[in-house]
Order: C-alpha cells, then sequence, then structure tokens
C-alpha cells in the first residue's frame, strides 16, 4: 500500500479547515516532495451546490507551478464530506484528474471523531459502449450519469464504472480504480527544507 506522511499539525488543520466548512464541503493541497507534506494550502470550493461536491478554485491549482519551480510537487488534494464517509464517491472518481496525487478526504459524518483517509484514483479511458449494464444506478438522480461500483477482489483494485449519456443517447464507460493510501503522522512541526 502507497503511503502519505503528513505531520500532525496539517492533520488537525484539515479537520479544523472541514468542521469550520459545514455543511459545505471544504478542499485544499499539500505540497511536498516524495509522498511526504511540508505545505498546506486551503482552497475555495467553487462548486456549483458545495453541499454535494467540491472544485478547487482555479487560482489555489495554479500554486502547482509555483512549488514545482521549488522542486516540490502536489503530493495531495483533501476534502471533507460532511455527512458521509471516507471513501471517494463517483463524482470524486470523475474528477480525479490527478493520478500521482494522493486524494485525502476528511469525514465529519461521526461529528465526535472525524475520520481521515487517503486514496489514489486512477481513470482509465473512456470507451464507447452499446447499452447500459443492467445493474447500474444513477449518479445523485442524474439521467446523463450512471455508475457501477465493485469492491476489491484479490488482486483488483475496487473500481467505479461510469457511464456517460451524451445528449445523442451514446455511452460512454470509463473505469476509475480506487487504491488505498495509507496516511502517517509525523509529530515533526514541519520537514526540514
Ligand atoms: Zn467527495
Amino acid at each position: 500500500m502507497k503511503q502519505l506522511v503528513i505531520t500532525q499539525a496539517h492533520h488537525d488543520e484539515i479537520i479544523a479547515h472541514a468542521q469550520a466548512g459545514a455543511p459545505n464541503e471544504v478542499c485544499g493541497l499539500l505540497a511536498g516532495r516524495a509522498g511526504r507534506a511540508d505545505a498546506l494550502w486551503r482552497a475555495r470550493n467553487v462548486a456549483a451546490d458545495p453541499r454535494l461536491d467540491y472544485e478547487m478554485n482555479p487560482q489555489t491549482l495554479l500554486k502547482q507551478f509555483e512549488f514545482e519551480e521549488q522542486g516540490q510537487e502536489m503530493v495531495a488534494i483533501y476534502h471533507s464530506h460532511p455527512e458521509s464517509p471516507a471513501y471517494p464517491s463517483a463524482t470524486d472518481a470523475l474528477r480525479a484528474y490527478y493520478p500521482d496525487s494522493v486524494y485525502v478526504i476528511c469525514s465529519l459524518a461521526d461529528a465526535a471523531q472525524p475520520v481521515m483517509a487517503g486514496f489514489r484514483m486512477i481513470q482509465g479511458e473512456a470507451e464507447p459502449m452499446a447499452g447500459l449494464p443492467p445493474d447500474v444506478v444513477p449518479v445523485r438522480n442524474r439521467v446523463d450519469l450512471l455508475m457501477r461500483y465493485a469492491a476489491a477482489d484479490g488482486d483488483r483494485p475496487a473500481r467505479y464504472e461510469l457511464y456517460s449519456v451524451t445528449d445523442d443517447r451514446r455511452i460512454n464507460c470509463q473505469v476509475v480504480e480506487i487504491e488505498e493510501v495509507e496516511i502517517i503522522l509525523s509529530q515533526e512541526a514541519a520537514w526540514q527544507q
């Protein structure tokens, strides 16, 4: 299992951000090197419905180029789930454009005990389909996006199959694999530069 090392301070900061933003989802970035985060930026959630989704404001995403110049990378993207578990939703999988970043999800479903979990999400190519499988379910009552979820099975990672239906009724399927990433807490205040 891949690992992400974050400081206790950043861990606590993500929880504090999630709690301050509830009932909306909040989001932000962790920059660092080789799976170790050493800087955190809170972002603004500009999703149309921030209670159900997150979309990072573009100005924060552009910070990538600043820290890449300093030899750092975007090691993680975090967001909160005010009411649902610490597991990627179908729409999280749909928008997981950064296969090298860890997606950290902070769940406040149990208000007394926030839970944080990390994932990598790897998107496959969208493939045209002749029809929809019988057991797909709509994503949040949408008619243009349906999904099927399969839990991890042996060597096969957990995955969403996302079926998008175009205006002219064509169907594309995209598989997004989900792998758990272990979050390791460090007591160091910050990494040595
Ligand atoms: Zn989510």
